[in-house]
């Protein structure tokens, strides 16, 4: 009752804007309170489990299905030698890098400045294709397009390219399905098919560079002077792609490798998104690469984190935020907190507030948050806070000091948005 006391409305000097957030919204909440709190359960599909019961956590990725040799698969010193090994002049790497890098694309036939003769088999062995376009789905508005890929194996990946003012954005898949099992993600519900190659991951940039080439993404004219090229890169398709190391990294050391060996892109410009695997974490930051760190936190406290996101059962909350601390002292780069807003799940005041605390124990000016509006699967438990519970998280959170942005959730009308990744077809 505490909260329906009247206000002197109307009285000068009484700001009755305040009093009513605290009327809607109580301000004293804590940890037990009478507050809903409703709890994380997959509805509609059942959660994979371990031998003692907890929800699995697939690290190793089937072997099986893996494409052939590609020549973005291959460290860039070495791709002469490389080259040189199948029984071709070392020097071909260079050309082929500029069709594929420079012109998108793997048709001998565009590649008059091979020999004719050996082009075919040379182009077969060195740029087989890797993605093939199954379907692609466009929003009304046409600036952003869900592409659906099947790999060579029959697996299927999805990549969603979206512009903005001033920027292209892709974001793209790391895994075919994910291993993590987070009960609100659409991707994790049919467990991990197999890691992509970095081939594979890379083929999706040269794959949408070459639609914005062909003037297929919408928007241009309302985005004036937006740049038809890939610019910024988000990991926030299928799958974990810290689970995937060592190919996550050749496929970001070849965006980043200048042409011909590979995209030229900044490293400022790519995002590479975790569940918080810590070990993976702290290598990154050694790396000496300037990406963009983002830890899919979605709750401050582990009682909560252990449901939402499986693998908290290995690294806590607070080793998480250590290592993403740790990855600013090594890099500089303020790091991302996502954060799903989950209607009376992980949207109370007091994980705002305990949020807030966390991250300003560990210094000021290193972090920001990302809320973002859960993407509902199906399922009635799985719906995104109220919009004024929305402004009320950033509020606290800004009224802390930690900067605060929500996330705008581009491609839901066609699937495209977070989360909603799924490669049912
Ligand atoms: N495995 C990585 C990257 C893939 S998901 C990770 O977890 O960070 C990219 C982001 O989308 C993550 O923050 C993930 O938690 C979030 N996400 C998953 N399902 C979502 C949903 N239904 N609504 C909103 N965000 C979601």
């Amino acid at each position: 009752m505490e909260f329906m006391t009247t206000t002197s409305s109307g009285t000068p000097g009484v700001n009755t804007n305040v009093t009513r957030a605290v009327q809607a919204y109580p301000t004293d909440e804590v940890p037990g309170s009478r507050a809903t709190q409703v709890r994380p359960v997959p509805e509609g599909w059942q959660q994979q489990k371990d031998a003692e019961g907890r929800p699995l956590l697939q690290f190793a990725a089937p072997k099986k299905g893996m494409p052939p040799t590609h020549l973005a698969d291959i460290p860039t010193v070495d791709r002469k030698a490389y080259v040189a090994s199948l029984g071709f002049p070392g020097f071909r790497a260079a050309q082929l890098g500029t069709h594929y890098f420079v012109h998108h694309t793997n048709d001998p036939s565009a590649m008059t400045d091979l020999p004719a003769a050996s082009r075919d088999d040379l182009v077969a062995k060195v740029l087989p294709p890797l993605l093939t376009e199954v379907r692609r789905l466009q929003t009304d508005s046409g600036d952003t397009i869900k592409f659906l890929w099947k790999l060579h194996d029959g697996a299927l990946i999805e990549s969603v390219l979206m512009r903005y003012p001033g920027r292209v954005t892709l974001c793209v898949s790391s895994q075919a399905g994910c291993g993590m099992n987070c009960p609100f993600c659409a991707t994790g519900q049919a467990g991990l098919t197999r890691n992509m190659s970095a081939a594979e991951i890379v083929e999706q940039v040269v794959l949408a560079n070459r639609a914005l080439a062909h003037g297929e993404l919408g928007g241009r004219a309302r985005h004036d002077h937006t740049p038809d090229r890939v610019g910024n890169i988000v990991f926030m398709g299928m799958g974990e792609p810290l689970a995937n190391y060592a190919r996550l990294m050749q496929a970001v050391r070849t965006m980043l490798a200048p042409a011909p060996d590979g995209l030229g892109m900044s490293a400022r410009g790519i995002t590479i998104s975790t569940v918080g695997l810590v070990p993976a974490i702290r290598k990154l930051a050694e790396e000496g690469l300037p990406v963009t760190f983002a830890l899919s936190l979605h709750a401050p406290d582990d009682e909560l984190r252990d449901e939402l996101i499986p693998v908290n059962s290995r690294w806590k909350v607070d080793e998480a935020l250590n290592a993403a601390r740790d990855y600013f002292d090594k890099t500089g780069r303020r790091v991302s907190i996502e954060y799903a807003l989950i209607k009376d799940m992980n949207d109370h005041g007091w994980r705002a507030d305990l949020l807030a605390a966390k991250l300003n124990n560990r210094g000021r000016g290193w972090v920001h948050v990302n809320p973002i509006p859960l993407n509902p699967t199906p399922g009635s438990i799985w719906t995104a806070s109220e919009p004024a519970v929305q402004r009320e998280f950033v509020r606290r959170l800004e009224v802390a000091g930690v900067p605060t942005t929500i996330r705008d959730t581009r491609g839901r009308d066609i699937d495209g948005a977070c989360g909603q990744l799924a490669a049912a077809d």
